[in-house]
């Protein structure tokens, strides 16, 4: 408007274009005053806005209104990773907060005391070089870690630990140390009781068993009156002797000094071996059996022959004795795979969630009948897991089962 204004009184006095001249480069210069002031201003955010009429005015309020929201907002997270940190900083637990590149960024008081690593020494330096252990590098750089990692004790460390890793940011990780020694002590006393129990009540449970096969051996004269308590015995000694072997073994499997995998197993043939085995003692039943995977496993042979017997003859026992097994051998989708599939009783999907569990049993009368201990499927689980498989089991009631032990992709190429 001013610089109309002066233009109509240059082309009054006739100097349009020097009024005109003089109108602009005020206005230049005002403009050049403003964006001096604002960049003054900004480079100092503490201090208080210009003052201006106008267009700037309302330009300099605009800027000061954004400028303090993003001042508060900064606020904001500044003190949630404050009370983030603080909160990390009481845990008890072990938190450590690494780089993309596995440097350690941040750690709490914690883990100087369980793990010897302070933020005053040892930030910036490499996590897997202060947890010296393999399974901890492999762990850390997998892409998946949905299954916490367990250190377990070593001579040079007396501590079990249980490590937890989540990513976030750009490739940063939080990673959670758990001390679990109480619980691996516990777990290690259970195991080491039922071991032993299992151990001791071996001798007199063969006494025993000697003194039934000596009574039963006497002319039936003399053991006319006791023929039938005598059988009975006969019976729960064998079932007391499959349940002590289930027992054992299950102490075997679990226990960490045996759970060296580094046999090349040929499944195929093993299953082959196992499947003639037992066409041989069930004679009646039809077991049929499709090889279309001959790729080798890492594991132990004899730990994986138990599971896949305790799946077939679990097949074979709770289905009808005109019914076939299905058993299968392949490569699905990348990773090795048995499908032993009955068409028997079927699972109620309720169940299906407990199956592994010991002693877990649908139908505890039925079980009883068919000899079954309640051992047999905890046993398949504890061969998975130290096998790096997964148990799926899909099962309609009436119509019949198919357990399957799905290994883990790496475990072989196939
Ligand atoms: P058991 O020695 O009793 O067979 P397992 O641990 O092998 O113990 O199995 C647990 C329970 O799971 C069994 O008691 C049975 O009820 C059920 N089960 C296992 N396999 C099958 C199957 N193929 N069909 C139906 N039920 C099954």
């Amino acid at each position: 408007m001013a610089i109309l204004s002066l233009g109509v009184f240059g082309y009054w006095f006739g100097h349009f274009f020097v009024f005109l001249t003089i109108a602009l480069s005020t206005v230049l210069l005002y403009w050049g005053v403003q964006l001096y002031r604002v960049e003054r201003w900004l480079g100092d955010p503490e201090s208080a806005p210009p003052e201006a009429r106008g267009v700037w005015g309302r330009l300099f309020d605009h800027i000061y209104r954004l400028q303090r929201q993003s001042l508060e907002t900064q606020d904001r997270l500044e003190s949630s990773l404050e009370y983030l940190q603080d909160s990390l900083r009481s845990l008890r637990d072990v938190a450590i907060i690494t780089d993309p590149r596995g440097n350690i960024v941040w750690a709490n008081e914690a883990a100087k005391q369980l793990l010897n690593i302070s933020i005053d020494n040892d930030v910036g330096r490499p996590l897997v070089n202060l947890i010296r252990s393999p399974s901890f590098s492999d762990y850390l750089s997998a892409s998946d870690h949905t299954v916490p990692l367990r250190l377990p004790p070593t001579p040079e460390q007396e501590r079990c630990f249980q490590v937890e890793v989540t990513a976030f940011g750009d490739g940063d990780r939080l990673i959670f140390v758990k001390d679990i020694t109480e619980q691996y002590k516990l777990e290690m006393m259970r195991r080491d009781f039922v071991g032993n129990v299992s151990h001791e009540l071996r001798t007199p449970l063969t006494v025993l068993k000697g003194y039934v096969e000596n009574l039963q051996s006497l002319d039936p004269s003399i053991t006319e009156k006791i023929e039938r308590p005598l059988v009975q015995m006969d019976m729960q000694v064998v079932r007391m002797e499959v349940l002590l072997k289930d027992l054992l073994w299950l102490s075997r499997i679990e226990s960490i000094e045996h759970s060296d995998k580094t046999s090349s197993v040929d499944m195929g043939e093993l299953i082959n071996e196992l499947v003639g085995d037992l066409r041989a003692a069930w004679p009646d039943r039809e077991i049929s059996l499709s090889r279309s995977f001959d790729g080798l496993i890492l594991g132990d042979p004899m730990e994986l022959h138990s599971a896949v017997s305790n799946l077939i003859v679990n097949a074979l026992k709770y289905s009808d004795s005109q019914s076939p097994v299905d058993v299968a051998w392949l490569c699905e989708d990348g990773q090795p795979t048995l499908h032993v599939s009955d068409q028997g009783e079927g699972i109620d999907p309720i169940h299906i969630p407990r199956l592994t569990e010991r002693f877990y049993r649908v139908d505890k009368s039925r079980s009883q009948k068919t000899g079954g201990t309640g051992l047999g499927l905890a046993i398949v689980k504890h061969v998975a897991l130290s096998h790096n498989a997964e148990i799926v089991i899909k099962s309609q009631v009436g119509a019949g089962s198919t357990f399957s032990l799905v290994f883990a992709p790496n475990v072989s190429t196939c």
